[in-house]
Formats: C-alpha cells, sequence, structure tokens
C-alpha cells in the first residue's frame, strides 16, 4: 500500500473555483498530450474534468486508444493505474493524483499470501486448478495468475471467466474428477458468480490467507470445487437482507439492483445483479416513474439520481457507502498533478515493471480473448 506525502499548502488555500480555473488552463494548455480518466465511483467535482467515465478496465482500454496522450491522469484507484500503464505504450505516462488511492479489496490479496496459498493448493489436490483474479487486485496477483495459466476477470464478464475455467466440469460429478478454480480476491464476487452458474454454496470453500493453510484442511480443499479468497469490498459488504426487506416493505414498487461484489445474501434478494456498467444500462432504459434502489457506491447512484430524473433513483442503504479512498482524489490533487505536469515534473507515476506486465498481460488478454460481457443475473 502506498501513502501520499502531503501536497504543498497553496492548493490548500485556493477556492474550488480557484483550483477549477487552474485545471482548466492546464487542460487546455496540454491539449491531445493530456487524458483525465474518471471512474464511475469519482466525486462530480472530478468526474467534471474527465475526458472518459467508465468502469477500471473500459478506461484501461480507452487509455489505450489515446496514442497522442503522453499523460494519463486516472482518477480512480492503484490497481486501475497499473492495468493502464499495462496497455500504454512505454512513451506515455499513467498517474494517480493521490498515491493514498488504493483499493481495499486488492490490499487484502497481498502476492507473497498469494503465492504460499498457491503452492499449498497445488501440492495438496492431483486435480487441476485455475487461477481467476478479479481486476481489482495487483499486477503482481494478475501476473501470478497468468503464469499459472489462469484468467482475470471484471464483475461485467466474470461468469464468462468462471464457465471457461469449469468448462465440462459438471457441480454433480466428484471434486477429484474435474477442474477446481481459486478465485481471488473478492470472495462475494466468486460465490456470486458460480453460484449463479448451478455451484451449491457447499461445493465452496474459503481460504482466510490470514491463517495457516488458509484455514482449511487438505480433504476440505480436495472436496471442493471453487476455492474463494477471503477478500471483500468495503463499500458493497455494507449492504444488507434487511435493507432489501424494508425496500420492499415501502408502497412505492422498487427494483432492486445490486453490484455482485455485495453478498450473496443481499443478491438472492436482489432483483437483478449487475456490473457498474449494467446497472447504468438497466436504469437509464427503464420506464419514465420506475423506481430504483441500487447496492453499489453512493457517487454513482447520485449521478444517475441527478441526471435521470424522472426516475426515482436512491440508494439500497440509508447509511452512505462510499469508497473512501477513490474519494482522496479531489480538486486539490487534480490541481497539483496538472501543475506539476506544466512544470515539467511527472508526480505519482505508476509503473509496472516489464516481468510483471509481461505476465499479468497474459491473464488480462486470456480474459478479453473469451466473448463479450453479459451480466451475473437478471432474475
Ligand atoms: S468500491 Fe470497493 S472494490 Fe471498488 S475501489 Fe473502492 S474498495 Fe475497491
Amino acid at each position: 500500500m502506498l501513502f501520499q506525502k502531503p501536497i504543498p499548502p497553496q492548493y490548500a488555500d485556493q477556492s474550488d473555483e480557484e483550483l477549477r480555473t487552474l485545471i482548466r488552463q492546464a487542460k487546455a494548455q496540454f491539449g491531445q498530450r493530456l487524458v483525465i480518466l474518471g471512474h464511475h465511483y469519482q466525486q462530480d467535482d472530478v468526474v467534471e474534468f474527465a475526458d472518459f467515465t467508465g468502469d477500471s478496465l473500459r478506461l484501461s482500454q480507452l487509455a489505450a486508444q489515446q496514442t497522442e496522450a503522453e499523460y494519463i491522469v486516472f482518477c480512480g484507484v492503484h490497481f486501475m493505474a497499473e492495468t493502464a500503464d499495462m496497455l500504454t505504450t512505454d512513451r506515455q505516462q499513467v498517474i494517480l493524483p493521490d498515491l493514498s488511492a488504493g483499493c481495499s479489496m486488492a490490499d487484502m490479496a497481498d502476492i507473497d499470501q498469494a503465492e504460499e496459498a498457491w503452492a499449498w493448493l497445488s501440492s495438496v489436490t492431483n486435480a487441476p486448478i485455475t487461477p481467476i483474479t478479479y481486476v481489482n487486485s495487483s499486477a503482481a496477483v494478475k501476473a501470478l495468475v497468468g503464469r499459472a495459466d489462469g484468467a482475470c476477470c471484471t464483475s461485467s464478464n466474470a461468469r464468462m471467466v468462471v464457465e471457461w475455467a469449469l468448462h465440462g466440469a459438471q457441480p454433480d460429478a466428484p471434486a477429484t474428477e474435474g477442474h477446481k478454480i481459486l478465485f481471488l480476491p473478492d470472495q462475494h464476487l466468486g460465490r456470486n458468480t458460480a453460484y449463479a452458474l448451478g455451484w451449491p454454496l457447499e461445493s465452496m470453500v474459503v481460504y482466510d490467507p490470514a491463517l495457516p493453510a488458509g484455514g482449511l484442511t487438505a480433504e476440505q480443499v480436495r472436496a471442493a470445487r471453487v476455492i474463494l479468497w477471503k477478500g471483500h469490498c468495503s463499500v458493497h459488504q455494507l449492504f444488507t437482507p434487511a435493507q432489501v426487506d424494508a425496500i420492499r416493505a415501502l408502497d412505492e414498487p422498487y427494483q432492486v439492483i445490486v453490484h455482485p461484489e455485495c453478498a450473496w445474501e443481499v443478491c438472492q434478494k436482489a432483483d437483478q445483479v449487475g456490473s457498474t456498467e449494467y446497472i447504468i444500462q438497466q436504469i437509464t432504459a427503464a420506464e419514465p416513474g420506475s423506481h430504483w434502489a441500487v447496492g453499489t457506491e453512493v457517487h454513482l447512484i447520485g449521478r444517475l439520481a441527478k441526471t435521470l430524473t424522472d426516475r426515482h433513483v436512491r440508494s439500497l442503504a440509508t447509511i452512505q457507502c462510499l469508497c473512501t479512498t477513490m474519494y482522496r482524489i479531489d480538486l486539490r490533487h487534480l490541481a497539483w498533478t496538472l501543475d506539476s505536469l506544466l512544470s515539467g515534473n511527472v508526480v505519482n507515476q505508476i509503473s509496472v515493471d516489464a516481468e510483471t506486465r509481461r505476465w499479468s498481460l497474459v491473464a488480462v488478454e486470456r480474459m478479453l480473448a473469451l466473448r463479450p460481457a453479459q451480466p451475473i443475473s437478471a432474475k
């Protein structure tokens, strides 16, 4: 995990309007040499300056298409900037305006722990295990997965990647006869996806990296088909089944739509489960007057409510489900980043070393070679 040193005090002394002027002027000076990417969960003040908004992989792919851009300022979190660096050329520099903008989920799969887990799991079973890592993981973990013949996935295409990994395996066949998967770092996305594909909860075990041997016996590993890493998103885990019950008790006919990083119990009670892009598409295409209770990050929900005013869009939770690490990126850090670039000083460049990049790209490209994205479930 990286830490951001305090930025020069003059940025704290400026008003938001002054900071906006600085950012606008810097953008105008750079022209096409600079691209600002804004993740869906960024605050509105930052999205205002984004040339593109989207989910992490889409933004990285867009970055790769901006061949004129020398500087790619990624307003997201650390693993996203790493992915953008992997997909862009050596001539392009990827910058994260606040180094402390990490992802708590990605940090739950440390590379040393992941290597230890992989070595142990591979030693206790003869059945093949395919590792799958959610893109919300470090480049080092992606590289481990690439080397071990596995693939990345996103929340949009997790179903397709899990299907690919378990191809030919049947949920009711003996575990020793077929493939297993190790899904990391989000246990919820792994569980929700495998369950939606017909794999019962009893076929899954949770590997806890904080415990010796993940807290599992060799017999448990041999009997399991799906090995879930004990990681989660600190935002999406705040949604609960009781919140769904409370929405159902209202007079208005709310559709409950949640992200697959939510717990299985929440997803089971929801009407629809899908990625941020899927959530946006569904609500955008919905009838005027329709009611939506959404289980994802609050800034995205707020933006949907603000732009789709003829629909009723609210958070599933009554508390603020906010990605605090994304929120670190603000006008001050963006202005400081661009000001520094103007004076020829590249701050907070994120770069992935050649060997890690090579193998993590194997995992990413294996995913991209599969079919197009689909939602986890639409009941
Ligand atoms: S919302 Fe969750 S998974 Fe996404 S960046 Fe924040 S902590 Fe990570």
